[in-house]
Protein backbone atom coordinates (compact mmCIF):
# COMPACT_ATOMS: atom_id res chain seq x y z
CA UNK A 1 0.00 0.00 0.00
CA UNK A 2 1.26 3.41 -1.13
CA UNK A 3 0.59 6.28 0.74
CA UNK A 4 1.30 10.40 -0.15
CA UNK A 5 0.76 12.89 2.49
CA UNK A 6 1.09 16.45 1.70
CA UNK A 7 2.96 18.86 4.30
CA UNK A 8 5.69 17.72 7.01
CA UNK A 9 3.89 19.40 9.54
CA UNK A 10 2.78 18.32 12.87
CA UNK A 11 -0.25 17.15 11.08
CA UNK A 12 1.50 15.34 8.25
CA UNK A 13 3.92 13.32 10.61
CA UNK A 14 1.07 12.31 13.30
CA UNK A 15 -0.95 10.89 10.35
CA UNK A 16 2.08 8.71 9.31
CA UNK A 17 2.51 7.45 12.11
CA UNK A 18 -0.60 6.29 12.55
CA UNK A 19 -1.10 4.90 9.18
CA UNK A 20 2.30 3.43 9.70
CA UNK A 21 0.72 1.26 12.96
CA UNK A 22 -2.36 0.31 11.40
CA UNK A 23 -0.89 -1.03 8.32
CA UNK A 24 2.44 -2.80 8.98
CA UNK A 25 4.56 -2.41 5.40
CA UNK A 26 3.03 0.66 4.42
CA UNK A 27 5.38 2.75 2.25
CA UNK A 28 4.47 6.05 3.02
CA UNK A 29 5.95 9.56 0.61
CA UNK A 30 5.32 13.19 2.85
CA UNK A 31 5.77 15.77 0.43
CA UNK A 32 7.30 19.18 1.93
CA UNK A 33 7.24 22.94 -0.38
CA UNK A 34 9.89 24.12 2.47
CA UNK A 35 13.76 23.18 2.49
CA UNK A 36 13.09 21.51 6.02
CA UNK A 37 10.46 20.05 7.96
CA UNK A 38 8.75 21.25 10.65
CA UNK A 39 9.06 24.71 10.22
CA UNK A 40 5.18 25.91 9.90
CA UNK A 41 2.70 26.93 11.63
CA UNK A 42 2.83 23.45 13.51
CA UNK A 43 5.68 24.33 15.29
CA UNK A 44 5.83 28.31 15.56
CA UNK A 45 2.13 29.01 17.28
CA UNK A 46 1.12 29.75 20.97
CA UNK A 47 2.16 26.44 22.09
CA UNK A 48 -0.73 25.46 23.97
CA UNK A 49 -2.36 22.38 24.15
CA UNK A 50 -6.17 23.65 24.52
CA UNK A 51 -8.58 22.51 26.89
CA UNK A 52 -11.31 24.82 25.12
CA UNK A 53 -10.68 27.67 27.90
CA UNK A 54 -9.66 29.77 24.74
CA UNK A 55 -13.32 29.50 22.57
CA UNK A 56 -15.89 30.43 25.15
CA UNK A 57 -17.56 31.13 21.33
CA UNK A 58 -17.83 28.06 19.75
CA UNK A 59 -18.69 24.55 21.56
CA UNK A 60 -17.60 22.45 18.81
CA UNK A 61 -14.02 23.76 19.14
CA UNK A 62 -14.35 22.77 22.97
CA UNK A 63 -15.62 19.34 22.00
CA UNK A 64 -12.42 18.83 20.11
CA UNK A 65 -10.17 20.02 22.48
CA UNK A 66 -11.68 17.97 25.13
CA UNK A 67 -11.10 14.76 23.01
CA UNK A 68 -8.25 15.50 21.87
CA UNK A 69 -6.37 16.30 25.50
CA UNK A 70 -5.61 13.05 26.79
CA UNK A 71 -5.45 11.12 23.59
CA UNK A 72 -2.65 14.15 23.34
CA UNK A 73 -0.77 13.48 26.28
CA UNK A 74 -0.85 10.11 25.97
CA UNK A 75 1.15 9.95 22.51
CA UNK A 76 3.45 13.22 22.82
CA UNK A 77 3.72 13.59 26.49
CA UNK A 78 7.47 13.67 25.61
CA UNK A 79 6.57 17.14 24.60
CA UNK A 80 4.49 18.71 26.99
CA UNK A 81 5.41 20.65 29.92
CA UNK A 82 3.12 21.74 32.91
CA UNK A 83 1.55 25.39 33.20
CA UNK A 84 1.46 25.31 37.02
CA UNK A 85 -0.01 28.62 37.08
CA UNK A 86 -2.12 28.77 33.62
CA UNK A 87 -4.53 31.66 34.11
CA UNK A 88 -7.45 32.93 31.72
CA UNK A 89 -8.66 36.82 32.87
CA UNK A 90 -12.54 37.09 31.33
CA UNK A 91 -12.78 40.74 31.13
CA UNK A 92 -16.06 43.21 31.55
CA UNK A 93 -15.53 44.19 27.94
CA UNK A 94 -15.19 41.40 26.36
CA UNK A 95 -17.51 39.94 23.62
CA UNK A 96 -18.95 37.29 26.02
CA UNK A 97 -19.95 38.44 29.58
CA UNK A 98 -18.30 36.66 32.60
CA UNK A 99 -21.45 34.81 33.39
CA UNK A 100 -21.74 33.42 29.79
CA UNK A 101 -17.88 32.31 29.87
CA UNK A 102 -18.33 30.33 32.81
CA UNK A 103 -21.75 28.93 32.25
CA UNK A 104 -19.84 27.06 28.58
CA UNK A 105 -16.76 26.14 30.69
CA UNK A 106 -19.55 24.73 33.52
CA UNK A 107 -21.26 23.14 30.85
CA UNK A 108 -18.24 21.16 29.55
CA UNK A 109 -17.38 20.38 32.61
CA UNK A 110 -14.23 21.91 32.47
CA UNK A 111 -12.13 21.92 35.53
CA UNK A 112 -10.74 25.13 36.85
CA UNK A 113 -10.12 27.21 39.89
CA UNK A 114 -11.27 30.83 40.46
CA UNK A 115 -8.06 32.89 41.92
CA UNK A 116 -7.79 36.65 42.50
CA UNK A 117 -7.39 39.22 40.50
CA UNK A 118 -3.54 40.57 40.80
CA UNK A 119 -3.04 44.36 40.89
CA UNK A 120 0.43 43.45 39.96
CA UNK A 121 -0.35 41.52 36.85
CA UNK A 122 -2.85 43.23 35.96
CA UNK A 123 -2.84 46.95 34.11
CA UNK A 124 -6.64 47.30 34.28
CA UNK A 125 -7.33 45.12 37.66
CA UNK A 126 -11.09 46.67 37.88
CA UNK A 127 -11.66 45.25 34.17
CA UNK A 128 -10.59 41.96 35.04
CA UNK A 129 -14.26 39.88 35.95
CA UNK A 130 -12.71 36.67 36.91
CA UNK A 131 -9.52 34.87 37.09
CA UNK A 132 -9.66 31.02 35.82
CA UNK A 133 -6.63 29.06 36.81
CA UNK A 134 -6.70 25.84 34.49
CA UNK A 135 -4.92 22.84 33.89
CA UNK A 136 -3.71 23.32 29.95
CA UNK A 137 -0.68 22.44 29.06
CA UNK A 138 2.63 23.95 26.79
CA UNK A 139 3.98 22.00 23.93
CA UNK A 140 7.60 21.96 23.60
CA UNK A 141 7.87 22.94 19.60
CA UNK A 142 11.53 22.78 19.72
CA UNK A 143 11.08 18.99 20.82
CA UNK A 144 8.90 18.83 18.23
CA UNK A 145 11.23 19.77 15.12
CA UNK A 146 13.81 18.24 16.74
CA UNK A 147 12.33 14.72 17.76
CA UNK A 148 8.80 14.01 15.39
CA UNK A 149 10.21 12.98 12.24
CA UNK A 150 12.53 10.56 14.31
CA UNK A 151 9.05 8.74 14.76
CA UNK A 152 7.58 7.55 11.11
CA UNK A 153 9.82 5.62 8.49
CA UNK A 154 8.18 7.21 5.99
CA UNK A 155 10.49 8.73 2.76
CA UNK A 156 10.33 12.34 2.67
CA UNK A 157 10.70 15.00 -0.37
CA UNK A 158 11.91 18.26 0.69
CA UNK A 159 11.70 21.22 -1.74
CA UNK A 160 8.52 19.42 -3.29
CA UNK A 161 5.18 21.80 -3.63
CA UNK A 162 2.60 20.07 -5.02
CA UNK A 163 1.00 21.88 -7.36
CA UNK A 164 -1.69 19.64 -8.60
CA UNK A 165 -3.69 15.99 -7.24
CA UNK A 166 -5.86 13.70 -9.37
CA UNK A 167 -7.73 12.60 -6.79
CA UNK A 168 -9.47 9.77 -9.32
CA UNK A 169 -6.03 8.60 -10.56
CA UNK A 170 -4.00 8.96 -7.27
CA UNK A 171 -1.61 10.55 -8.88
CA UNK A 172 0.90 14.28 -7.72
CA UNK A 173 2.26 16.93 -10.18
CA UNK A 174 4.94 19.13 -8.63
CA UNK A 175 5.92 21.35 -11.90
CA UNK A 176 7.07 19.62 -14.05
CA UNK A 177 7.23 16.16 -11.92
CA UNK A 178 4.77 13.37 -11.61
CA UNK A 179 4.60 11.33 -8.56
CA UNK A 180 2.67 8.16 -7.69
CA UNK A 181 0.05 6.56 -8.59
CA UNK A 182 -0.49 6.43 -4.58
CA UNK A 183 -3.70 3.85 -3.30
CA UNK A 184 -4.55 7.24 -1.16
CA UNK A 185 -3.56 11.05 -0.82
CA UNK A 186 -3.60 12.73 2.30
CA UNK A 187 -3.72 16.27 2.42
CA UNK A 188 -2.46 17.64 5.45
CA UNK A 189 -0.20 20.87 4.00
CA UNK A 190 -2.90 23.49 6.16
CA UNK A 191 -2.88 25.95 3.77
CA UNK A 192 -3.96 24.57 1.11
CA UNK A 193 -6.86 21.83 1.73
CA UNK A 194 -8.79 22.54 -1.55
CA UNK A 195 -5.95 21.48 -4.12
CA UNK A 196 -7.74 18.30 -5.52
CA UNK A 197 -11.30 18.36 -4.15
CA UNK A 198 -14.19 19.10 -6.64
CA UNK A 199 -15.49 23.15 -5.90
CA UNK A 200 -18.71 21.57 -4.01
CA UNK A 201 -15.92 19.68 -1.48
CA UNK A 202 -14.30 23.42 -0.85
CA UNK A 203 -13.33 24.48 2.66
CA UNK A 204 -14.66 28.07 2.75
CA UNK A 205 -11.62 29.38 4.31
CA UNK A 206 -9.49 32.61 4.31
CA UNK A 207 -5.83 33.16 5.47
CA UNK A 208 -3.62 35.52 7.00
CA UNK A 209 0.44 36.06 8.03
CA UNK A 210 0.84 35.64 11.48
CA UNK A 211 3.54 37.25 14.18
CA UNK A 212 4.45 35.95 17.27
CA UNK A 213 6.94 37.26 19.74
CA UNK A 214 9.39 34.69 21.45
CA UNK A 215 10.48 36.15 24.03
CA UNK A 216 12.14 35.60 27.56
CA UNK A 217 10.25 37.14 30.65
CA UNK A 218 9.87 38.35 33.95
CA UNK A 219 6.97 35.85 34.04
CA UNK A 220 8.28 32.11 35.92
CA UNK A 221 8.94 29.66 33.50
CA UNK A 222 5.54 27.88 34.02
CA UNK A 223 3.28 30.91 34.28
CA UNK A 224 0.87 31.39 31.36
CA UNK A 225 -1.69 34.65 31.30
CA UNK A 226 -4.40 35.12 28.54
CA UNK A 227 -7.12 37.52 28.32
CA UNK A 228 -10.17 36.80 26.79
CA UNK A 229 -12.30 37.52 25.08
CA UNK A 230 -12.01 39.84 22.07
CA UNK A 231 -9.08 42.16 21.05
CA UNK A 232 -6.39 41.04 24.21
CA UNK A 233 -3.31 39.42 24.80
CA UNK A 234 -1.85 36.12 25.89
CA UNK A 235 1.80 35.26 27.26
CA UNK A 236 2.07 31.88 26.60
CA UNK A 237 5.26 29.17 28.30
CA UNK A 238 6.98 28.02 25.08
CA UNK A 239 10.62 26.09 25.98
CA UNK A 240 13.63 26.90 27.30
CA UNK A 241 11.81 28.88 30.13
CA UNK A 242 10.81 31.49 27.38
CA UNK A 243 7.16 32.75 26.33
CA UNK A 244 5.32 33.14 23.45
CA UNK A 245 3.59 37.23 23.03
CA UNK A 246 0.28 37.23 21.20
CA UNK A 247 -1.71 39.84 20.13
CA UNK A 248 -5.57 39.25 18.75
CA UNK A 249 -5.25 42.87 17.46
CA UNK A 250 -1.57 42.95 16.15
CA UNK A 251 -0.71 39.02 15.45
CA UNK A 252 -2.57 38.88 12.16
CA UNK A 253 -0.35 41.39 9.61
CA UNK A 254 -2.05 40.68 6.74
CA UNK A 255 -5.81 38.59 5.75
CA UNK A 256 -6.02 37.32 2.12
CA UNK A 257 -8.97 35.96 0.54
CA UNK A 258 -7.10 33.95 -2.01
CA UNK A 259 -4.25 31.12 -1.51
CA UNK A 260 -2.60 32.85 -3.91
CA UNK A 261 -2.04 36.31 -2.77
CA UNK A 262 -0.94 34.56 0.59
CA UNK A 263 1.34 32.38 -1.24
CA UNK A 264 3.39 35.24 -3.43
CA UNK A 265 3.67 37.18 0.16
CA UNK A 266 5.33 34.03 1.99
CA UNK A 267 8.80 34.16 1.34
CA UNK A 268 8.73 37.91 2.33
CA UNK A 269 6.74 37.33 5.32
CA UNK A 270 9.52 38.56 7.54
CA UNK A 271 10.06 41.58 6.12
CA UNK A 272 6.30 42.12 5.77
CA UNK A 273 6.26 41.76 9.79
CA UNK A 274 8.95 44.65 10.06
CA UNK A 275 7.36 47.09 7.53
CA UNK A 276 4.08 46.27 10.06
CA UNK A 277 6.55 47.17 12.87
CA UNK A 278 4.95 43.49 14.62
CA UNK A 279 6.99 43.04 17.20
CA UNK A 280 6.62 46.37 18.60
CA UNK A 281 2.84 46.55 18.26
CA UNK A 282 2.55 43.12 19.94
CA UNK A 283 4.92 44.21 22.88
CA UNK A 284 3.29 47.18 23.19
CA UNK A 285 -0.54 46.15 23.26
CA UNK A 286 1.10 43.17 25.90
CA UNK A 287 2.52 46.10 27.70
CA UNK A 288 -1.13 47.78 27.82
CA UNK A 289 -2.76 44.82 29.66
CA UNK A 290 0.02 43.31 31.78
CA UNK A 291 2.73 43.85 34.03
CA UNK A 292 5.14 41.58 32.27
CA UNK A 293 8.42 42.91 31.12
CA UNK A 294 9.87 41.01 27.89
CA UNK A 295 13.63 40.78 25.82
CA UNK A 296 12.54 39.09 22.58
CA UNK A 297 14.62 36.55 21.11
CA UNK A 298 12.69 35.89 17.82
CA UNK A 299 9.91 36.83 16.01
CA UNK A 300 7.69 34.24 14.31
CA UNK A 301 5.75 34.69 11.24
CA UNK A 302 3.89 32.07 9.59
CA UNK A 303 0.45 31.52 7.55
CA UNK A 304 -2.69 30.71 9.40
CA UNK A 305 -5.89 28.98 7.64
CA UNK A 306 -9.14 30.11 9.28
CA UNK A 307 -12.86 29.51 8.07
CA UNK A 308 -13.87 32.24 6.02
CA UNK A 309 -17.61 31.71 7.19
CA UNK A 310 -16.28 31.68 11.18
CA UNK A 311 -18.43 34.30 13.40
CA UNK A 312 -17.54 32.25 16.93
CA UNK A 313 -13.41 31.97 16.19
CA UNK A 314 -14.10 28.31 15.89
CA UNK A 315 -10.99 25.88 14.87
CA UNK A 316 -12.75 22.91 13.96
CA UNK A 317 -10.38 20.09 12.53
CA UNK A 318 -12.37 18.41 9.82
CA UNK A 319 -11.31 15.58 6.82
CA UNK A 320 -13.39 15.54 3.71
CA UNK A 321 -12.89 12.48 1.02
CA UNK A 322 -12.21 12.55 -2.87
CA UNK A 323 -11.59 9.38 -4.40
CA UNK A 324 -8.79 8.46 -2.66
CA UNK A 325 -7.80 11.88 -1.55
CA UNK A 326 -8.64 12.92 2.06
CA UNK A 327 -7.72 16.67 2.58
CA UNK A 328 -7.77 18.04 6.50
CA UNK A 329 -9.10 21.18 7.45
CA UNK A 330 -6.06 21.45 10.20
CA UNK A 331 -8.00 23.52 13.40
CA UNK A 332 -5.43 23.05 16.03
CA UNK A 333 -2.99 20.32 17.52
CA UNK A 334 -4.85 18.72 19.94
CA UNK A 335 -7.60 17.40 17.54
CA UNK A 336 -4.98 15.68 15.53
CA UNK A 337 -6.23 12.41 16.26
CA UNK A 338 -9.77 13.32 14.99
CA UNK A 339 -8.39 13.73 11.46
CA UNK A 340 -6.20 10.71 11.81
CA UNK A 341 -9.46 8.58 13.24
CA UNK A 342 -11.75 9.94 10.74
CA UNK A 343 -8.67 8.85 7.99
CA UNK A 344 -8.65 5.23 9.20
CA UNK A 345 -12.07 4.31 9.26
CA UNK A 346 -12.86 5.45 5.69
CA UNK A 347 -9.61 4.02 4.11
CA UNK A 348 -9.45 0.32 3.34
CA UNK A 349 -6.78 -1.90 2.51
CA UNK A 350 -7.02 -4.01 0.05
CA UNK A 351 -9.45 -1.32 -2.08
CA UNK A 352 -12.62 -3.65 -2.69
CA UNK A 353 -13.16 -4.74 -6.12
CA UNK A 354 -16.70 -3.26 -6.64
CA UNK A 355 -15.05 0.42 -5.25
CA UNK A 356 -14.60 3.35 -7.83
CA UNK A 357 -11.15 3.72 -6.91
CA UNK A 358 -10.29 0.15 -7.86
CA UNK A 359 -11.21 0.09 -12.03
CA UNK A 360 -8.48 3.34 -11.94
CA UNK A 361 -5.72 1.68 -13.99
CA UNK A 362 -2.80 3.88 -13.77
CA UNK A 363 -0.71 3.82 -17.15
CA UNK A 364 0.43 6.41 -19.52
CA UNK A 365 -2.80 8.09 -19.94
CA UNK A 366 -2.98 9.22 -16.51
CA UNK A 367 0.21 11.19 -17.14
CA UNK A 368 -1.00 12.94 -19.80
CA UNK A 369 -4.37 13.91 -18.03
CA UNK A 370 -2.77 16.09 -15.26
CA UNK A 371 -1.36 19.38 -17.14
CA UNK A 372 1.86 19.55 -17.20
CA UNK A 373 3.40 23.21 -17.39
C1 LIG B 1 -0.09 32.25 15.15
C2 LIG B 1 -0.68 30.88 15.37
C3 LIG B 1 -0.84 30.40 16.66
C4 LIG B 1 -1.40 29.14 16.88
N1 LIG B 1 -1.46 28.67 18.15
C5 LIG B 1 -1.87 27.40 18.36
C6 LIG B 1 -1.83 26.84 19.66
O1 LIG B 1 -1.37 27.47 20.62
N2 LIG B 1 -2.29 25.56 19.81
C7 LIG B 1 -2.78 24.83 18.76
O2 LIG B 1 -3.20 23.69 18.96
N3 LIG B 1 -2.81 25.33 17.52
C8 LIG B 1 -2.35 26.59 17.29
N4 LIG B 1 -2.35 27.10 16.03
C9 LIG B 1 -2.90 26.27 14.94
C10 LIG B 1 -1.93 25.17 14.55
O3 LIG B 1 -0.63 25.70 14.44
C11 LIG B 1 -2.38 24.55 13.24
O4 LIG B 1 -3.70 24.13 13.31
C12 LIG B 1 -1.57 23.32 12.88
O5 LIG B 1 -0.25 23.48 13.28
C13 LIG B 1 -1.61 23.10 11.38
O6 LIG B 1 -1.15 21.83 11.02
P1 LIG B 1 0.40 21.52 10.77
O7 LIG B 1 1.13 21.58 12.05
O8 LIG B 1 0.49 20.25 10.07
O9 LIG B 1 0.79 22.78 9.84
P2 LIG B 1 2.20 23.23 9.31
O10 LIG B 1 3.25 23.14 10.34
O11 LIG B 1 1.99 24.55 8.64
O12 LIG B 1 2.51 22.09 8.22
C14 LIG B 1 2.00 22.10 6.91
C15 LIG B 1 3.18 21.85 5.98
O13 LIG B 1 2.70 21.74 4.64
C16 LIG B 1 3.63 22.37 3.76
N5 LIG B 1 2.87 22.69 2.54
C17 LIG B 1 1.89 23.61 2.36
N6 LIG B 1 1.42 23.56 1.09
C18 LIG B 1 2.11 22.58 0.46
C19 LIG B 1 2.08 22.03 -0.87
N7 LIG B 1 1.22 22.50 -1.80
N8 LIG B 1 2.95 21.03 -1.18
C20 LIG B 1 3.81 20.53 -0.25
N9 LIG B 1 3.89 21.03 1.03
C21 LIG B 1 3.04 22.02 1.37
C22 LIG B 1 4.09 23.59 4.56
O14 LIG B 1 5.32 24.08 4.09
C23 LIG B 1 4.18 23.01 5.98
O15 LIG B 1 5.46 22.52 6.28
C24 LIG B 1 -1.79 28.34 15.78
C25 LIG B 1 -1.59 28.80 14.46
C26 LIG B 1 -1.03 30.05 14.25
C27 LIG B 1 -0.78 30.51 12.86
Amino acid sequence: MRVAILGAGFFGFHIAHQLERRYPGIEVEIFEKDARPLRGAGTHNQCRLHMGFHYPRSGYTIYQSIMGFDRFVAEYGEFLSDVGDNLYAVRHDGLVSVEAYLAVMDAFHLRYETVPVSPDLFRDPDGIGVVLRVPERSIDVQSVRERLAGRVAARLHTWCRIDEIDAARGMLRSGSQLFGPFDYIVNASYTDPNLGLPENLHFAIKWELTALVLATTSLAPDAAVTIMDGEYVSVYPAYGGMHTLSSVAHTPIRRYTTRDEMIADYPRRLELANRAGAEAAIADDVARHLNVQHDTKELWVTAKTKLATDMGDSRVTEVRRHDRLFSVLCGKIDAVFEASDTILQEMTWPIPPDSPQASVTPDSAMAASLRTP
